[in-house]
């Protein structure tokens, strides 16, 4: 087996493309990311810190090269209204993929193809997958900090094994394809999260309030500071907006896709009312075989889902949120409280009064009363 081989292999399988670099390490992407400072001490909340995972040697001592795969998510199309709400990467079901998962046994075959043409291999989960990519010859660098990978633009999931063979390493990519005078996407972005080119503040983008804002951890907590609520939008599990906007994504917008047949079966149950109030086997059903990798409780996607429906302004929901308020959990009834703030009208002064009484906890109340402040 040699790097022809492999790369054929990863081809025939259903990657797009795949490239191969040195384990040696990413010394410069860890660099930059220290440079960063605590604009990045959230990578310490995460399981696969990349910025160990930039010297591969150090968890694998044997590692000699990294394979790089690119899967193209953006084949199959999905419905608009679930495009509002949630990153298309995570209704393509191939991010950070579970057992049981297409995308996850795919990436099975390519570990057991090398390990039977007699590698030692290592998931590589925590390798700085974009910088990776880059340095394989298979991605470029948006100013947006996504890795773009030819025809099929940044919507791409990048995975990458560690293995013990020398192999031969691909010319680096490391140069852009923007445009210089592009900046569609920072202009885009509803936070100013991307703070100059290839630069992003992670605690301004959408995706870090969706998610990283649970409960139990140092510095973050479920709390969204309010001047990030309505810049949230409609998003509450990703948000692709940066990418959407860039040309060099224009031609796979357009590309003619098919319709993703599990996404389209299971669409018409993911509304707001059914997230703010959902049930176990809801979250079991519907959130959790799209939505698995990052919020570990369905309370959050409760909390977004009322950040979305407040920004909605729409009056159809003060009945949902009516429901919201009488939630046990505390953090819940004080979003919905927020939303009915936002969406304003008689209806949504009554239910906020008429539960300014009942309620008991300080926080709702004072929640309410800003609320009412709204009116
Ligand atoms: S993903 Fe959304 S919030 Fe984050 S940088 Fe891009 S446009 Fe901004
Ligand atoms: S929008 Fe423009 S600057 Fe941003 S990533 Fe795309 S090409 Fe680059």
């Amino acid at each position: 087996m040699n790097s022809k081989d492999i790369k054929e292999y990863g081809l025939n399988i259903g990657y797009s493309k795949v490239g191969i670099t040195s384990a040696d390490g990413f010394p410069e992407y860890v660099e930059k990311v220290l440079a960063r400072g605590d604009k990045f001490d959230i990578l310490n909340y995460t399981t696969t810190n990349p910025v160990l995972g930039a010297m591969p040697k150090k968890f694998m001592p044997e590692a000699k090269s990294v394979i790089v795969l690119i899967l193209d998510y953006f084949q199959n199309d999905y419905p608009e209204e679930l495009k509002k709400m949630i990153g298309k990467a995570y209704m393509a079901r191939c991010y950070g993929p579970q057992p049981g998962m297409l995308a996850h046994s795919r990436l099975q075959l390519m570990k057991d193809y090398l390990a039977n043409n007699g590698c030692t291999v290592d998931s590589g989960i925590g390798i700085p997958a974009r910088w990776a990519a880059a340095q394989a010859g298979v991605a470029t660098f948006g100013k947006n900090n996504f890795a773009f990978s030819d025809d099929a633009g940044s919507y791409v999931i990048i995975h990458t094994i560690v293995v013990d063979k020398e192999l031969d390493y691909d010319q680096p990519t490391m140069v852009s394809k923007c445009p210089p005078k592009c900046e569609l996407c920072m202009n885009a972005c509803p936070t100013q999260a991307i703070t100059a080119p290839f630069e992003l503040d992670p605690k301004r983008c959408i995706a870090f309030h969706n998610w990283m804002t649970q409960d139990g951890r140092d510095s973050i907590s479920s709390f969204i500071p309010y001047e990030f609520r309505e810049p949230i939008g409609c998003k509450i599990h990703g948000c692709d907006i940066c990418q959407d906007v860039c040309p060099l994504n224009h031609k796979k917008l357009k590309a003619p896709k098919s319709v993703d047949r599990y996404i389209e079966q299971i669409a018409a149950d993911i509304t707001l009312p059914s997230i703010l109030n959902m049930t176990d086997e809801f979250y079991a059903n519907r959130i959790k075989p799209i939505m698995y990798n990052y919020i570990k409780d369905k309370r959050y996607f409760m909390r977004n889902a009322a950040i979305a429906m407040g920004n909605s302004k729409d009056k159809a929901f003060v009945k949902d949120l009516a429901i919201a308020l009488t939630n046990p959990d505390e953090m819940i009834r004080e979003y919905a409280a927020w939303a009915l703030g936002k969406i304003g009208g008689m209806e949504s002064r009554q239910v906020l009064e008429s539960n300014y009484a009942k309620e008991s906890s300080d926080n709702v109340k004072q929640a309410i009363h800003q609320a009412l402040a709204e009116f």
